[in-house]
């Protein structure tokens, strides 16, 4: 998804949540996933490329934990400084996190999968429907190749008029890339691909679903805090929740 999309989807899963500042730290660090830079910008767990589900699953709990781990600290600190700053890590972990969730919806076959089968996700990360073929059959190639067939598209239609190069080549569908998969905007291959076979916006419905997903996430997180730390725990979210940087 595009930044735009991604504050979006995180204001309307976490207003209601946290203070503007806490919010503005958490979706800085969400965007700023995008940027260009090396450990960001090519993680492949972190935009939940070419369908690692798995991967990014192990990613998102590790963040989880980092989160919970700081909120802890942050109690433990006698210092304002001190737990200003675990505070300022936890929503930049939190971010981070949110990112992952977001991307899994339009980087992934997993509303392709369960579309057909009507069934409405209930709060599992790991798709129920899918299995390792599919997932391999749906997206092989690299997502940065993705770029080039951006670009190369981009000139094609410049020179000849014609939509796009992939439905003149007819790609089989092994050759599925993150272009041919991504639901980051209307209007993608992938979303006009959705609309076709179910009548409704494959963007659409990923927004929803990340929305939904970044709420459930932060819900947890609550969760494990105050079981680990009683009512120490639920001090601890209403100062981070309320916190003004
Ligand atoms: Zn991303």
């Amino acid at each position: 998804m595009i930044p735009s999309v991604h504050r979006k989807i995180t204001q309307n899963a976490l207003e209601k949540k946290f203070s503007p500042g806490v919010l503005n730290i958490i979706k800085k660090a969400n965007t700023d996933s995008d940027l260009p830079k090396r450990d960001a910008f090519f993680s492949k767990p972190l935009h939940c490329v070419n369908c690692s589900i798995e991967e990014t699953k192990v990613y998102i709990d590790e963040l989880e934990k980092n989160v919970v781990n700081e909120l802890i600290a942050a109690s433990l600190s006698n210092y304002r400084d001190k737990k200003n700053n675990h505070f300022k890590i936890a929503a930049a972990y939190l971010g981070k996190l949110n990112h992952a969730v977001q991307d899994f919806y339009s980087h992934s076959n997993w509303i392709e999968l369960i579309a057909p089968k009507k069934k409405i996700w209930k709060g599992k990360t790991i798709n129920p429907y899918s299995n390792k073929n599919e997932q391999i059959l749906m997206c092989t190639s690299k997502y940065f190749s993705e770029l080039a067939c951006f670009l190369l598209d981009l000139a094609y239609k410049k020179i000849t008029g014609k939509k796009h190069i992939n439905d003149i080549i007819n790609l089989p569908v092994d050759q599925l890339s993150h272009f041919k998969l991504n639901k980051d905007n209307k209007n993608s291959l992938a979303d006009i691909d959705y609309e076709k076979k179910y009548h409704e916006s494959g963007f659409d419905l990923a927004c929803k679903l990340a929305e939904y997903s970044t709420l459930l996430k932060w819900k947890n997180i609550e969760k494990i805090v105050k079981r680990e730390m009683g009512t120490g725990g639920q001090q601890i979210l209403d100062e981070f929740k309320t916190w003004s940087p």
